[in-house]
């Protein structure tokens, strides 16, 4: 068996590098993998809706990295990079530390896109890590003692604008009056139909307004300012939460260091950055050649993990890596409290039933990382017989 002399070193243990990270472990035990992440706890960032709507608790959802990866026997680090010396293969980080690296994995993820529309960064709330979800929650709470029928826009009718709507409108029933813009002529304009019509009732029974073929121009602190066919209209508004878009968490890159592709970094078939061929990207933060219309979810981000591990274990061997292949396993998303709709592998589930079943497949993700979740939800799994359709293990919705 070949050996390595400096460490693998996998930057960002989100969605993407955890399960790197895990299935390289597995596949050969004897690799020094260096794991490194600015924070301390893993976000399960799909049951966020469910940890706002108080139906999971927080800790359930962000187990911490220390427990995974001692318990895997992988070396986790806490801190931020900075800066990447490519061609020297050093790391630097915030607080001045530099690391040497045999190969390099970087899966930073994304962050809110605000499109530098004038005042979104300033006067609208964003659901992307807990620090949003926080924010998010005091102020709802606190503006919902003042009257009823506060006007709440969100921004964005992908699936992280309809299922947050779903949700508020049942957390708080009609402290709000909530309204959803979307840019396009329909909402999850890029999701199975059937979750599309599932929203759609979804919607409509909460009575949600949906305001289509509608661009945001600017948000302030009283106002929001859209513009479609009608023209501009200025809106009242209390508040305005933000899931129109993300991109890259890159900031540690230089400006034209490495090829970029819609902001992202470009990788070939089998994960490699473009000129380094030591260094990979996967996750939300990269795009493959060739394939640029993948999704920018959890599911496209596992599938890379579990690639390049097996391709990492080749390339040690001194043997080729084999492309990148995407396997749809289908979607689901949340409809509010105890709701939720499933299209894939040729099942359609809606109602509660999709909602248990949704939450049986997130909590058999990642084994190791949701012992917690395990635990502390022995009901779902009481269950587990019955949902056993949905259970493969590489099943990542
Ligand atoms: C509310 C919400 C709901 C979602 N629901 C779904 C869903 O139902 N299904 C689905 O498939 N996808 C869903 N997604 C998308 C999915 O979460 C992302 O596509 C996925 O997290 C991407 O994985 P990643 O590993 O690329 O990034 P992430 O999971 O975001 O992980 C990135 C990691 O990098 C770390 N990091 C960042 N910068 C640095 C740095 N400079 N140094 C060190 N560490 C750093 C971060 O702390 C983080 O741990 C959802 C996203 C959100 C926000």
């Amino acid at each position: 068996m070949k050996s390595i002399q400096k460490p693998i070193v996998i930057v960002g243990a989100g969605f993407a590098g955890m399960t790197l990270a895990l299935n390289l472990k597995n596949l050969n035990s004897s690799l020094p993998i260096l794991v490194v992440d600015s924070e301390s706890n893993f976000i399960f960032k799909p049951l966020m809706y469910e940890v706002l709507s108080k139906e999971i608790r927080s800790w359930e959802a962000t187990p911490k990295f220390a427990n995974i990866f001692s318990d895997a026997g992988i070396t986790f680090l806490k801190n931020c990079l900075t800066k990447i010396y490519f061609k020297e293969n050093i790391l630097e980080f915030s607080d001045k530390l530099k690391l040497s690296y045999q190969y390099l994995v970087i899966c930073t993820g994304s962050i809110p896109n605000s499109f530098t529309i004038k005042g979104v960064d300033e006067n609208c709330y964003f659901f992307n890590d807990f620090g949003d979800l926080n924010k998010l929650e005091s102020f709802l709470k606190k503006i919902q003692k003042t009257s009823f029928h506060k006007n709440l826009f969100i921004v964005g009718g992908g699936p992280s604008g309809i299922e947050l709507a779903c949700k508020i409108k049942d957390i708080f029933i009609d402290q709000f009056e909530i309204n959803v813009i979307e840019k396009s002529n329909e909402i999850l304009h890029r999701n199975k139909i059937f979750n599309r019509e599932q929203a759609e009732k979804a919607l409509e029974k909460r009575k949600i307004n949906i305001i289509l073929n509608s661009t945001v121009k600017e948000v302030s602190e009283t106002k929001i300012c859209i513009v479609n066919e009608f023209g501009i209209t200025s809106l009242d508004k209390d508040i305005v939460i933000w899931t129109a878009g993300v991109k890259p968490n890159l900031s540690y890159l230089e400006t034209n260091e490495i090829t970029k592709r819609f902001g992202r970094i470009l990788v070939n078939n089998n994960l490699q950055i473009e000129n380094y061929k030591n260094c990979f990207a996967i996750g939300d933060i990269s795009i493959i050649e060739g394939m640029e219309d993948l999704p920018i979810t959890a599911q496209v981000a596992m599938q890379e993990g579990n690639h390049l591990a097996k391709n990492l274990e080749l390339l040690i061997q001194g043997k080729d890596p084999l492309p990148f292949e995407f396997q749809d396993n289908g979607e689901m998303i949340s409809l509010g409290i105890g709701e939720a709709s499933i299209s894939g592998l040729g099942v359609t589930l809606s109602g509660k039933l999709a909602f248990e079943a949704r939450r049986l497949i997130y909590t058999s993700k990642l084994p190791n990382i949701t012992e917690s979740l395990k635990s502390a939800s022995s009901w779902i799994f009481q269950k587990k017989s019955f949902f056993k359709k949905f259970f493969k293990k590489d099943n990542s919705i």
